[in-house]
């Protein structure tokens, strides 16, 4: 198998396995999803809450923003040497707040300054005199647990590929039928500008009268599309996801 990076960025990742199966893109996009662990709050004390919403709502909210994990660093909280929650199975946060304002995701205040919760998410409002204040517990686990776990959304596809045969008459209907127009006719002949960005809708071949057209996904190469919630890095995300199948995979070997 062959891997080979297509996009990359910030919060996503996309790649092309080559000379694969789908039952190889699939175990990688099951283990991202149900078992690559990260930081998400579990415990929330409620010292204060005089806000329009009760304290269940809100600990539900919280326990939904995604908080930057380091993985080198952290213990599940049943697998520490610890009995009951150290600073490396469980990182503490704390929110004080009094309306009126929005109060935003990173309004909470971590002790760790490296692992925080995610910028931007608004989480409630506060009226006038309003207040809140609370203390939480975030600690790592897995998305198989709770989908506030799942570090990313994963999806791969077939790698498209498109033929266009002798029989085209140039009519350009293919090319106005396209939703993401990567068809074009350039010097007398039907263009495919990316075909990685065809989604195989056979919108063209519907279009087409002549049968010219020919839309089919490769089933030995996939494009996998990584889009990370931000507590980790997408390319950390598959490092290891692929070192926990490869554990997997040693395991049985040694029962074997
Ligand atoms: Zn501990």
């Amino acid at each position: 198998m062959e891997v080979k990076i297509l996009e990359k960025d910030k919060t996503s990742l996309s790649l092309i396995l080559d000379d694969a199966n789908a039952s190889i893109a699939n175990a990688i996009r099951r283990t991202i999803i149900s078992e690559v662990p990260t930081l998400a709050i579990e415990d929330v004390d409620f010292l204060e809450n005089t806000s329009s919403l009760y304290d269940e709502i809100i600990a539900h909210r919280l326990g939904l923003v995604p908080i930057k994990t380091d993985l080198e660093i952290f213990n599940f909280r049943g697998e520490c040497s610890c009995k009951n929650g150290c600073s490396k199975c469980t990182l503490k946060l704390s929110l004080n707040k009094e309306g009126p304002c929005v109060i935003y995701s990173q309004d909470m205040k971590s002790e760790d300054s490296k692992l925080k919760p995610i910028e931007g998410m608004p989480l409630l409002k506060l009226g006038k005199g309003q207040k809140i204040s609370l203390e939480a517990e975030a600690v790592l686990g897995t998305g198989k647990e709770h989908a506030k776990w799942q570090p990313a959304v994963v999806s791969y596809k077939y790698y498209p590929e498109v033929e266009i045969t002798d029989k085209c008459d140039l009519c350009g209907d293919c090319v106005a039928a396209c939703p993401r127009n990567i068809l074009s006719i350039e010097k007398k002949k039907v263009k495919v500008l990316d075909e990685k960005k065809c989604i195989l809708c056979n919108s063209c071949v519907e279009a087409c009268e002549l049968d010219a057209i020919k839309v089919r996904g490769n089933d030995k190469k996939f494009i996998i599309k990584i889009e990370s919630t931000g507590a980790l890095k997408p390319e950390e995300i598959f490092s290891k996801s692929c070192e926990i199948l490869q554990e997997k995979a040693k395991k049985l070997r040694e029962q074997l």
